[in-house]
């Protein structure tokens, strides 16, 4: 069975004719497709809203390959199908994402190191540990860490950096920001900072020597 990721190739390919190169019953009934555009869901994305044959399906992934499950009955090795996702998902999934690489790369020159994260709309953040960082210390200075990190990330934006992609050497895929940071990733990402708007720390935390940001951003 061959499934390409196209999905890590164009975020904006929305829809494909493609064939089914698997059927299975177990764990779930289900078929995988040669032209895998659906993210299913890790590294803090979530899955796409996604559907086969205008059908609503739910995502799932194994080791290597992205499961697509309609309801009733499956079409058969060597159909075509029609793949869709929702575009309006899908760019603000990879708005968030992508916003969360950008202001990793305004948080960690301040002495914090990322231990977590989720690109979830509606309760996105990042998690870090302190890395020589001072943690700030009551509203004031939480409201000053907010301007100083959206300063840098607008800064970041107007100066409209691609994001790009490759698989190293030993067969990880890293995504960069060019000039900026680079990063083992298998999300969907805006095509450079520019395409991002609207970003907005929410919250500033800190807890047992942590800090944690909630953030928002949209696909301009
Ligand atoms: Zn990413």
């Amino acid at each position: 069975m061959e499934q390409h990721r196209r999905y890590w190739e164009d975020t904006y390919l929305f829809d494909v004719d493609t064939q089914v190169v698997a059927v299975r019953e177990e764990p779930a009934p289900g078929i995988a497709v040669r032209d895998g555009i659906v993210h299913p869901k890790g590294g803090g994305q979530p899955d796409d809203i996604a559907t086969v044959e205008m059908r609503p399906v739910s995502v799932s992934k194994d080791a290597e390959t992205v499961w697509l499950h309609p309801e009733g009955a499956l079409p058969a090795i060597g159909d075509v199908v029609h793949v869709a996702i929702d575009p309006e998902v899908r760019r603000r999934h990879a708005a968030l994402h992508s916003a969360g690489h950008l202001l990793d790369a305004c948080v960690a020159p301040l002495g914090f190191v990322n231990v977590g994260l989720s690109h979830t709309p509606g309760q996105a953040f990042l998690l870090y540990d302190v890395n020589g960082g001072t943690l700030p210390d009551g509203e004031e200075a939480k409201t000053a860490l907010i301007e100083t990190l959206l300063a840098r990330a607008h800064e970041l934006v107007g100066a409209d950096l691609p994001y790009g992609a490759e698989i190293d050497a030993d067969g990880v895929r890293r995504v960069t920001i060019e000039g900026l940071q680079s990063d083992p990733c298998g999300g969907t990402h805006v095509r450079t900072t520019g395409d991002l708007t609207g970003i907005e720390i929410t919250r500033v935390r800190t807890k047992k020597g942590q800090l944690k940001l909630s953030y928002t951003a949209e696909h301009a």
